[in-house]
């Protein structure tokens, strides 16, 4: 049995690993359109996604993958109290990407602009996996137009600068800047990046309401907008309070970014289904995203039931659709899992404008007895 993966990024290599566990015999192939990964960013990874429907098999291969990717072997991990690990993706990609090599997998790097392409250039493949992400087009000629299904929970600005470490060093730290956050009117979360060439990077995300994000106009990563000019008034007085509350240079003001994202759930209108007589599944962001810390997890326990359903060998037809079953069930309890996360964040949310509105509704009516 051939089996094509495409994508080779943490989804599509687990789920080569995984395959290639439950079905030793099975020719996997996975397409990469990069040779050098492009993606830096750091993942919170939960112990139980690891674990959670995959191979039982443990061998040597485990080991070194734990043991690289993670800084621990697996029976460690089993063992320990914490639940979250934080992980560059380029550590976990070059790990999984090796324990795929030695298992017998191959890495082709090639786009894979169709489906089509697999099916007329490499005939003996029986199943394809797609693994290319959130913005994968083959979904979208697996499924039709309508192939996504996708609900915003939170509408979020995104401010990113850079300072010195000197500077870095100076700025508030600890309860004083969570006092700081505490006195915007937009509930603001902070993140403060490690040195790195002798500057910090510091990322304020703002968590707007609609009006004010659609206020913002077109601002994406790729293309933001530059300085507080031209913001929202409330956003751009956050800002200015941020600024000056922890003793910033005012003329920086004019050169911070801010981009838009939407914390969104979205999922694939169908896990499986066939093209051109050969059973195609959606794994990882090109089957569903969910935020909060678990997309990847989510992928993960995704990629390891799909090479079980695999390794069963019950026929494609039927694979498709046990697939597609389980893709439902493991997308509705997911949604649920980010839905509740949200609603703890709204909550939050709305306690945090209550004592706004009662600390300052008291200092005013102290300033009227004065
Ligand atoms: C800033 C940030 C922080 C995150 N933090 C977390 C976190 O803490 N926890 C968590 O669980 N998740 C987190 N995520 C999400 C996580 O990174 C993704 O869920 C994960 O990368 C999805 O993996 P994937 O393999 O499905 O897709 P991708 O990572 O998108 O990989 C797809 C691969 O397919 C390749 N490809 C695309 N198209 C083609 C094609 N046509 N032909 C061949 N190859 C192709 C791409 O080059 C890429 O290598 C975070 C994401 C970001 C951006």
């Amino acid at each position: 049995m051939h089996i094509a993966i495409i994508g080779a990024g943490p989804v599509g290599l687990w789920t080569a690993i995984q395959i290639k566990k439950r079905s030793p015999d099975a020719q996997v192939t996975l397409f990469e359109r990069y040779e050098e990964y492009k993606r830096h960013h750091v993942v919170s990874i939960q112990r139980s996604s690891l674990f959670f429907g995959a191979s039982p098999h443990h061998d040597e291969h485990d080991q070194r993958l734990f043991h690289e990717m993670l800084g621990y072997t697996r029976n460690q991990l089993r063992s320990r109290p914490m639940n979250r690990l934080f992980v560059p993706t380029s550590a976990i990609e070059s790990s999984l990407k090796k324990c795929a090599l030695a298992l017998g997998c191959a890495i082709v790097v090639r786009h894979i602009a169709s489906l089509d392409d697999i099916c007329d250039l490499y005939p003996d493949v029986e199943q394809i996996v797609i693994a290319n992400g959130a913005h994968s087009t083959l979904r979208k000629q697996l499924l039709g137009e309508d192939d996504v299904h996708s609900e915003s929970l939170q509408y979020v600005v995104e401010m990113k600068t850079y300072v010195s470490e000197e500077v870095a060093d100076s700025m508030e730290t600890g309860m004083v800047a969570r006092r700081i956050a505490s006195r915007l009117k937009t509930m603001t979360f902070e993140y403060r990046g490690r040195p790195k060439a002798g500057r910090v990077g510091i990322t304020l995300r703002f968590f707007v309401d609609k009006e004010g994000f659609d206020a913002l106009g077109e601002a994406s990563f790729k293309q933001p907008h530059i300085g507080i000019n031209g913001l929202p008034e409330e956003l751009a007085q956050d800002v200015r309070v941020y600024w000056t509350m922890h003793g910033l240079d005012e003329g920086m003001l004019e050169t911070l970014s801010f981009s838009k994202l939407q914390l969104s759930v979205y999922h694939a209108t169908r896990f499986a289904d066939s093209y051109r007589g050969k059973p195609c599944f959606l794994v990882g962001d090109a089957a569903m995203g969910v935020p909060y810390f678990r997309a990847l997890n989510s992928g993960w326990v995704m990629g390891s039931r799909l090479a079980h359903l695999i390794g069963m060998g019950a026929g494609s037809e039927k694979t498709v659709r046990r697939y597609n079953a389980y893709g439902k069930v493991h997308q509705s309890a997911e949604f649920a899992l980010a839905k509740q996360k949200n609603g703890l964040l709204n909550r939050y949310a709305d306690l945090r404008k209550l004592y706004r509105r009662l600390k300052v509704g008291g200092k005013q009516q102290r300033e009227m007895v004065l």
